[in-house]
């Protein structure tokens, strides 16, 4: 603990999709390492049992800025992992600790790569990414929303396989159909589309379906769901959707 104290260290650790199989091996042994974790509930909760005997610094959600100063501040002197669900540079919390260190001087810090919720959604839904695609998140809480649609206008219009990360909170519930409006303008009603809700934990729910049909499921849409939308290439296989590499057009298989 003295030494702790006396060489700090600011991890910032991405604890993967849910199941506490998708931690890291990295990513445990900073929380091991470490003598105070800071996060919010959900995500303390979901590395329970890596972080049983530690400090626990445990806030809202909402509350990021206060966490992420706390963790500058104790990153000086002690060994802290502050958590994002997924990977930290996914609308995790990286952005906002490096900025805070910025502005604070010289602390010792490290970001732990974890496994992010469209790394999990395609794998359960086959292959629907394999070439380009695009991530948008329909949280206009710090992006406005002229510049989410926009960016969703380019990307459908560009062809990219498209992930909506943060498609409805309890307070906006009419971007979801918006994008797809928007979508629909570039993408046949045949378009592969997968809906995963809360990937590699409880409640975990995988549907492959056309985006002629989507809005049939826009009950089961929630902020715990990702969303994947084909591009014009992709198609539907069994409850599965495959996005072809492109070795179809250089080889027989
Ligand atoms: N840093 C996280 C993303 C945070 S934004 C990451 O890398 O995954 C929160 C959004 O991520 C949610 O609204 C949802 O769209 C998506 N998400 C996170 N975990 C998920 C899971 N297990 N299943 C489906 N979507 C998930």
């Amino acid at each position: 603990m003295s030494q702790s104290q006396s060489h700090g260290k600011l991890y910032i650790v991405g604890i993967g999709p849910g199941s506490i199989e998708h931690l890291t091996k990295k990513a445990e042994s900073v929380l091991l390492e470490s003598e105070y974790i800071i996060g919010n509930g959900t995500y303390l909760d979901q590395i329970a049992e890596v972080i049983k005997d530690k400090k626990i610094i445990r806030s809202g959600m909402g509350g990021e800025v206060e966490r992420a100063r706390k963790a500058v501040e104790l990153g000086y002197s002690h060994i802290v992992s502050i958590i994002s669900g997924g990977d930290a540079n996914v609308y995790g919390m990286a952005g906002l600790v490096l900025e805070v260190a910025e502005k604070s001087g010289d602390i010792e810090l490290e970001v732990i790569p974890g496994v992010t919720a469209i790394s999990a959604a395609a794998s359960l839904l086959g292959a629907p990414l394999v070439n380009d695609f695009a991530v948008i998140s329909l949280s206009d809480l710090l992006t406005p929303a002229v510049m989410i649609e926009s960016r969703l206008e380019s990307a459908a219009q560009a062809d990219f396989v498209i992930a909506i990360y943060n498609p409805k909170s309890r307070a906006r519930k009419q971007n979801f159909s918006r994008a797809v409006e928007i979508i629909r303008k570039y993408r046949s009603e045949n378009t592969p589309v997968g809906i995963v809700k809360n990937a590699t934990r409880n409640g975990e729910t995988v549907i492959a379906a056309t985006l002629g049909r989507i809005m049939e499921y826009n009950d089961i849409i929630d902020m715990s769901t990702l969303i994947l939308i084909g591009n014009s290439e992709s198609r539907l296989w069994k409850n599965r959707i495959i996005t072809p590499r492109g070795y179809q057009r250089k080889y027989e298989y």
